[in-house]
C-alpha cells in the first residue's frame, strides 16, 4: 500500500493535501493517525545523543522526532520546494532556532527593522547578553541593507510583507547582499505563506513560518517551521528541538497539517475577498490610505508582482485624523462588530482586525526614532488597523466595517 508522491512534478494544491501522507499500512485508513506516543519500542538499544539522529533513524522518543509531527514536516517542506523542514511548538521557538544556531558570540545580525515584535525584542533584549552585536535596518532601503551587512555578519533575518507596515523587500537582492559578504539569509515568511511566495527559490537559506496563521489557518493550534537545506535543519533539530525542547505537540502537527491541506484554495478565496475589501476601503471618504500588495496603489506593487503569486489576505488602513481618531475607531470595533473579531493574530478562516498605533509601537517594540520613525510614519501615520481577511462573504465584512467606521 506504500504510494510515493512525485513531489517533483506534483502541484501545490496536490503537494499540499498528500505530502507527508500515506495510508495507514495496518488498518488502510485514509486520513493520517495520530501518534500521540512519547516513547517507542525498539528493537535494539538506542544511542541518547542528539549527534546521532538522522532522517532515517527509527522513532525512539518524540522529543526527538515523532510520525505525526514527521508528516507535517515534509508537506511544508514540499510546499516551499525544501530539501528538509523541523517543525517547533510555536513560531517564536522556530525564530529563536534559527537565531540560536546560527548565531555565536562576536557574531553580527542584521535584522529588518520592523518586524514582528516577538523576533525584535528577542534579537534586541537577548541576544546581546550572548554577545551578538544586532543592527536594525530598513530592509526595503537596498543601500542601507548593503552598508549594514559588513563583513562578519553571520546572518540576515527579514519578514516580507514586514508585520505591521505591510512593506516588501526584495528577497533576491538581500540574498546576492548577504551572500557577497558569507552570510546566511534566513525569511520569515508567516504573511506570504508557501502559496504566494517560496522564499529559497529567490536565494534564501532559511524560510520560517508561524503556523499558527495561514499553515493551520483556523486558529486552534499554535506552531511554527523551518524549512531549507537538509544540512542546516539538522543542527537546527540537534540543539532546538532536542536540546531546547521546543518540541510541537503531535496533535498540533495533525491539527495544522489537516488545515495545511486546504491552504492553496483558501489563500485564493483570503486574496480574491481582501481585493475586494481592500478596494472598497480605498474608495471610502473615511479613509485615508489602505496598504494591500495587491492594490496598484502599492508603493511596491511592482515587487509584489514579481515575488508574490498571491496577494495574501493581509491589508493595513488608516482612518482619517490622528491617533485619537483611530482609538475611537478601534473602541467601535470592539464595541459593534458583529462578523468580524477584534483581536491580535491572523491567518484564520475568521477576519481579525487590531488597533497598531504608532507612538507606543515605536517605543515599545521597534524604539525606532529619526529616519527609521520617519518612514514607519511614511507607511503607518500615528496608526494603522490591521485587516487580516478571512473566508467570510466579503459583502458581509464591508457592511460590518461600513458599521463602525
Ligand atoms: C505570529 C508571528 C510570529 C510568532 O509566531 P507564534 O506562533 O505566535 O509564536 C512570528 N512572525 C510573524 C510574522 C508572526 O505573525
Amino acid at each position: 500500500m506504500a504510494r510515493n508522491l512525485d513531489t517533483d512534478s506534483a502541484g501545490p494544491r496536490t503537494l499540499a493535501i498528500h505530502a507527508g501522507e500515506r495510508p495507514d499500512p495496518a488498518t488502510g485508513a485514509s486520513s493520517p493517525n495520530i501518534v500521540m506516543s512519547s516513547t517507542f519500542v525498539t528493537e535494539r538499544p538506542e544511542g541518547f545523543s542528539a549527534r546521532e539522529l538522522t532522517e532515517d533513524s527509527p522513532f525512539v522518543y518524540t522529543r526527538w522526532a515523532n510520525p505525526t509531527v514527521r508528516g507535517l514536516e515534509e508537506k511544508v517542506a514540499a510546499l516551499e520546494g525544501a530539501e528538509s523542514a523541523a517543525a517547533f511548538a510555536s513560531g517564536m521557538a522556530a525564530a529563536h532556532a534559527i537565531l540560536l544556531a546560527e548565531l555565536s558570540s562576536g557574531d553580527r545580525l542584521v535584522l529588518s527593522d520592523v518586524s514582528y515584535a516577538g523576533i525584535a525584542e528577542l534579537a534586541r533584549d537577548t541576544l546581546p547578553r550572548m554577545g551578538v552585536e544586532v543592527v536594525t535596518v530598513n530592509m526595503s532601503d537596498l543601500a542601507a541593507v548593503e552598508a549594514a551587512v559588513t563583513k562578519g555578519t553571520r546572518l540576515v533575518f527579514i519578514d516580507t510583507p514586514c508585520n505591521p507596515l505591510m512593506r516588501l523587500t526584495d528577497i533576491a537582492a538581500v540574498a546576492r547582499i548577504a551572500h557577497a559578504a558569507g552570510a546566511r539569509l534566513a525569511i520569515d515568511s508567516t504573511f506570504a505563506s508557501p502559496v504566494a511566495t517560496r522564499p529559497l527559490e529567490f536565494g534564501a537559506d532559511y524560510v520560517m513560518h508561524s503556523a499558527t496563521k495561514y499553515l493551520g489557518g483556523h486558529g486552534d493550534a499554535v506552531g511554527g517551521v523551518v524549512c531549507g537545506r537538509a544540512e542546516l535543519i539538522r543542527p537546527l533539530v540537534s540543539e532546538a528541538i532536542v536540546h531546547f525542547g521546543g518540541v510541537m505537540s503531535p496533535f498540533n502537527a495533525w491539527l495544522i497539517a489537516r488545515g495545511a491541506a486546504t491552504l492553496p484554495i483558501r489563500m485564493r478565496a483570503h486574496e480574491e475577498t481582501a481585493m475586494a475589501v481592500a478596494k472598497w476601503l480605498e474608495a471610502d471618504p473615511r479613509i485615508a490610505r489602505v496598504v494591500y500588495p495587491g492594490l496598484p496603489s502599492h508603493p511596491q506593487h511592482d515587487l509584489a508582482r514579481r515575488q508574490m503569486r498571491n496577494f495574501s489576505g493581509m491589508m493595513t488602513f488608516r482612518v482619517r485624523g490622528g491617533e485619537a481618531e483611530g482609538a475611537e475607531a478601534a473602541a467601535r470595533m470592539a464595541a459593534r462588530l458583529k462578523v468580524i473579531h477584534h483581536a491580535v493574530s491572523l491567518g484564520h478562516h475568521r477576519t481579525l482586525v487590531c488597533w497598531m498605533p504608532t507612538a507606543s509601537l515605536l517605543e515599545t517594540s521597534f524604539r525606532l526614532t529619526g529616519a527609521g520613525a520617519d518612514a514607519y510614519r511614511d507607511w503607518a501615520g500615528e496608526g494603522v488597523f490591521r485587516l487580516s481577511i478571512g473566508l467570510e462573504d466579503a459583502a458581509d465584512l464591508i457592511r460590518d466595517l461600513d458599521a463602525v467606521l
